[in-house]
């Protein structure tokens, strides 16, 4: 049997103080599939994906990540994992007084030592890649603007091509479209979708609005209070699986 790309064993998450954002996930994710994790605000969607980028480091459990475990990856592992894992936040978290050529060459900084480092000497490499990035999210004549210049929706599009300059082998997106209007928002995850389909890069967003999943995604994955609760095609949404993942508690 082939391995997934992304395996997903026990994961809990606790936060200081006690909430339990992740109750013991399980969940094997097929390499170049687009998977939409959905559910109300805090279901534990966000915790689930920073936990794949260490950005949160799980209460118990374990991930791997092209056969790379992230849990417990320390040092030049550690700076594999981060490299190899593209994100994309929902303020678009730009440096806003730089350019956005020099936005887009952050995601080459893992190749450089890694953030923290100071500003270092870009290579050829690093600016073609960059550039390349640009014109795949359609803004190659912006390179030099300043990146508080542009349109929210024109922001996230260099955060997408940020993400895509670190040459990652797992796309992350956390509620990518949830500050955009909804033109805007078929844009944005048409790019992701585009990327995913062109390059297999497996691509992993938490999104709130339903409509957006079933029209982009392989795959939803429910989360409701830290569990699973619907895992399957977007066509297999029925409405007893919308009443698991939204409906009040009584
Ligand atoms: P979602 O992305 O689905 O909105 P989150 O993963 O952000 O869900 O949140 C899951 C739960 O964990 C929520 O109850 C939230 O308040 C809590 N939570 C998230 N981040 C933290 C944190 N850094 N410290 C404490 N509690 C947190």
């Amino acid at each position: 049997m082939t391995r997934a790309f992304v395996e997903v064993r026990g994961l809990r998450v606790v936060y200081p103080g006690g909430t339990k954002a992740l109750r013991g996930i399980d969940l094997d994710i097929e390499e170049g599939s687009f998977v939409a994790a959905v559910g109300l605000s805090g279901a534990g969607k966000s915790s689930f994906l920073r936990s794949l980028n260490h950005l949160v480091r799980p209460t118990s459990g374990s991930i791997l990540v092209g056969g790379r475990q992230v849990v417990a990856a320390r040092g030049g592992d550690l700076r594999r994992v981060r490299r190899e894992t593209g994100m994309v936040f929902q303020q678009f978290n730009l440096v806003r007084r730089m350019s956005v050529l020099r936005n887009v060459l952050v995601g080459r900084l893992g190749y450089h030592g890694g953030l923290g480092a100071v500003w270092p000497r870009f290579t050829d490499t690093d600016r073609q890649l960059s550039r390349a990035a640009l014109e795949r999210v359609g803004l190659g004549d912006r390179a030099g603007s300043r990146a508080d210049r542009l349109s929210g929706g024109q922001q996230q599009r260099v955060a997408i091509a940020r993400a895509l300059a670190q040459q990652p082998r797992l796309m992350l997106a956390d509620e990518p479209v949830a500050s955009l209007d909804p033109e805007t928002s078929l844009a944005v995850l048409s790019h992701l979708r585009e990327i995913n389909q062109r390059d297999g890069i497996t691509t992993i967003t938490a999104l709130h609005q339903l409509d957006l999943a079933q029209r982009f995604a392989d795959r939803v994955v429910a989360f409701r209070d830290g569990r699973i609760v619907y895992d399957g095609p977007p066509h297999g949404l029925d409405e007893s699986a919308y009443g698991r993942i939204y409906r009040a508690e009584r």
